[in-house]
């Protein structure tokens, strides 16, 4: 037990170290965002487009996530191999407003890491043949993830009802309709508008010696020119109206959920104290003994699982979802009048100091491994740049952390939850009749 509690006092006291974060811009824009760590002699090299799902035209959902994979490809078995035998490893991911490209090499081999991402930047070009085969593996990924996933399918509906097409109203993959009509000149109209210096961020940590990299960004990716960058349309211009979705799940049974969704304005608008607050304060609520998700529960009987999501979609849209999910289609119903009921409770109850203070304990120790990993660290770097979070700000997230009240909890939940849901879905098997 000793033992235990001597660790997580470490992790706690560990965690409050600063990041130790440099962070450079060349002359044509491109920034680089470095964290030494001289752990392992590894380095976790990424590559941030600020361009993901939110850029892709009308009628042309999943272009960004198109363009992944076929950036992903390209050059792909010279580089690959060349990977393979050096024993490291690398990925890709798009999201609304990323794409986002990554390796994990020995310290070593760091500057062809640099040549091969320089090279994805300035050229791409697409073979026949790997363009529609690629659009068959979209396609066959957007069955598994969606067309043939109840619930995927229950959150694209959800999507499209709430958000505005223009500002990421779809899933990332697309509308298969218009996966299938896409051309190859839609992903190098993207390519060219959006993979340029000033529209990228790399974020290095790992086992480097600063100056090495600042002379390699230089040499690579310095002689790139800038583009004039068009302008997106920012996620806060949704507008708030009540949506009642009724989806009609293809799951056999009596499996049934409900989600409201709840606006969180203050995300899009940078505000990164109001973030993190927020984001702890669902923790909270979270919490099976917080009297919200325990009376839900009670009242629903023990099959039923009640989850305020925030964190994982915090960069995503700017909502909160509850999904109560039940195994009685009849108990599901009930939860309505249970929630509107805690709802008020919610807004006007307080947060006590040790909710708070268990609640903080977590996400300090969670820092404190983000901390410990470089690749984790990165990631999590990297998401809360491309949200338009600053250095300074992310450099002192321990202190706002712990700086945090009860009374800015308590007042960030009134402030999301007394207003109506942007939306409210019920996803119930599909012949289900109430009446
Ligand atoms: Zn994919």
């Amino acid at each position: 037990m000793k033992k235990i509690i001597l660790v997580l006092v470490f992790l706690v006291f560990n965690s409050q170290a600063k990041y130790n974060i440099v962070d450079f811009t060349l002359k044509n824009g491109l920034r680089v965002v470095s964290i030494e760590k001289k752990t392992s002699p590894i380095i976790f090299f990424s590559v941030w487009y600020k361009c993901g799902s939110q850029c892709d035209a009308i009628s042309k959902s999943g272009v960004a996530h198109y363009l992944e994979h076929m950036a992903f490809c390209s050059n792909k078995m010279e580089f690959s191999n060349f990977l393979e035998d050096i024993g490291a490893s690398k990925n890709a991911f798009t999201s609304i407003n990323t794409i986002c490209f990554y390796e994990v090499v020995p310290k070593e081999n760091i500057e062809a890491v640099f040549v091969h991402e320089a090279k994805r930047m300035v050229s791409f070009n697409i073979e026949d043949h790997a363009f529609l085969s690629e659009k068959k593996a979209i396609l066959e990924e957007r069955s598994m993830r969606i067309d043939n996933n109840p619930d995927g399918a229950h959150r694209e509906v959800i999507l499209s009802n709430v958000f505005n097409r223009e500002i990421g109203g779809t899933e990332i993959i697309g509308l298969r309709h218009e996966i299938e009509s896409l051309t190859q000149e839609d992903l190098y109209k993207f390519h060219d508008q959006w993979f340029v210096p000033n529209n990228a961020i790399i974020v290095i940590s790992g086992d480097f010696d600063l100056n090495q990299i600042k002379a390699l960004a230089e040499k690579y990716f310095g002689k790139i020119p800038p583009k004039e960058l068009t302008k997106i349309s920012v996620k806060n211009s949704v507008p708030i109206c009540l949506k009642k979705i009724e989806y009609s799940s293809p799951k056999n049974g009596e499996l049934s959920s409900i989600e409201y969704i709840y606006r969180v304005p203050f995300s899009s608008q940078g505000n990164f104290r109001k973030t993190i607050a927020f984001d702890i304060a669902i923790r909270i609520i979270n919490q099976p003994a917080f009297f919200v998700t325990r009376m839900l529960k009670d009242v629903l009987n023990s099959a039923t699982s009640v989850k305020f999501g925030y964190e994982s979609r915090i960069f995503q849209h700017d909502i909160v979802v509850l999904e109560i999910g039940s195994n009685s289609i009849d108990n599901l119903y009930r939860s309505e009048d249970t929630w509107n009921h805690l709802k008020n409770k919610l807004t006007h109850a307080g947060i006590s100091k040790s909710e708070l203070d268990i609640v903080k304990k977590q996400y300090l120790i969670a820092l404190a491994y983000k901390k410990d990993d470089i690749e984790e660290m990165s990631h999590y770097l990297g998401w809360l740049l491309m949200c338009g979070y600053s250095v300074d700000e992310i450099r002192s997230m321990d202190d706002i952390v712990q700086s945090i009240s009860e009374k800015e909890c308590a007042d960030l939940l009134r402030e999301v939850f007394s207003k109506e849901p942007m939306a409210i879905s019920r996803s119930v098997p599909r012949g289900y009749d109430r009446e």
